[in-house]
């Protein structure tokens, strides 16, 4: 399956990356995860899929943080 749901190894959050490239920078801390190094969550065929899940992980992590 192409797309894969990694855990950004720098803050924690939850980006998708396309295999057929291998690596995304992290939208949120700029860091770039590369496919074999950051932890993947889950695989998927489409693209959609693997946003939806990312919204959903990032979503939760939400919870976590104290109001500002
Ligand atoms: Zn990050």
């Amino acid at each position: 399956m192409r797309y894969a749901v990694v855990e950004c190894l720098v803050c924690g959050r939850y980006l998708a990356v396309d295999s057929k490239i291998g690596y995304r920078k992290c939208p949120y801390c700029g860091y770039v995860n590369k496919l074999g190094v950051s932890r993947i969550v889950k695989r998927f065929k489409s693209p959609r899929e693997a946003s939806e899940l990312v919204r959903v992980l990032n979503a939760k992590d939400e919870e976590f943080k104290p109001l500002a």
